[in-house]
């Protein structure tokens, strides 16, 4: 069964996330990815197929939670920018404590990223 893997990015580091995605291409295109919105739309463009959520101001990340709380992830890449605000920062915090409720892979930065990818790849 193909893995699941959800990504989101901020806007602020979207460009980070399609140059990752870029990067592990062959690898992603084994995989089956969830997405919020907007970040979804992008990734669609380097060729591979997305699950798009809502955009994560609208409730994506809300979604993606909720995924992985149901134990349907086995990994989220979310490359968060630290340094902007966010209007759903409240979804934001959800997501990163019901990884850890539930013990889900996340990975908040792309050099962490390439870690929880290689691990996926190796269960
Ligand atoms: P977006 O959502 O991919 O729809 O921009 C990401 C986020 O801001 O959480």
């Amino acid at each position: 069964m193909k893995k699941r893997i959800a990504l989101i990015a901020h806007d602020g580091k979207k460009a980070e996330m399609i140059g990752f995605v870029k990067d592990y291409k062959d690898v992603l295109s084994e995989m089956d990815i969830v997405a919020t919105g907007t970040t979804g739309g992008l990734i669609e463009k380097t060729g591979l197929n997305v699950i798009k959520k809502l955009s994560g101001p609208k409730g994506g990340d809300a979604q993606i939670a909720a995924m992985a709380a149901e134990g349907e992830l086995a990994g989220i890449l979310f490359f968060r920018d630290p340094l902007g605000k966010h209007p759903h920062e409240p979804d934001v915090q959800m997501l990163l404590r019901i990884c850890d409720v539930h013990d889900v892979p996340l990975a908040t930065n792309p050099a962490t990223a390439k870690y929880v990818l290689k691990g996926i790849l190796a269960e």
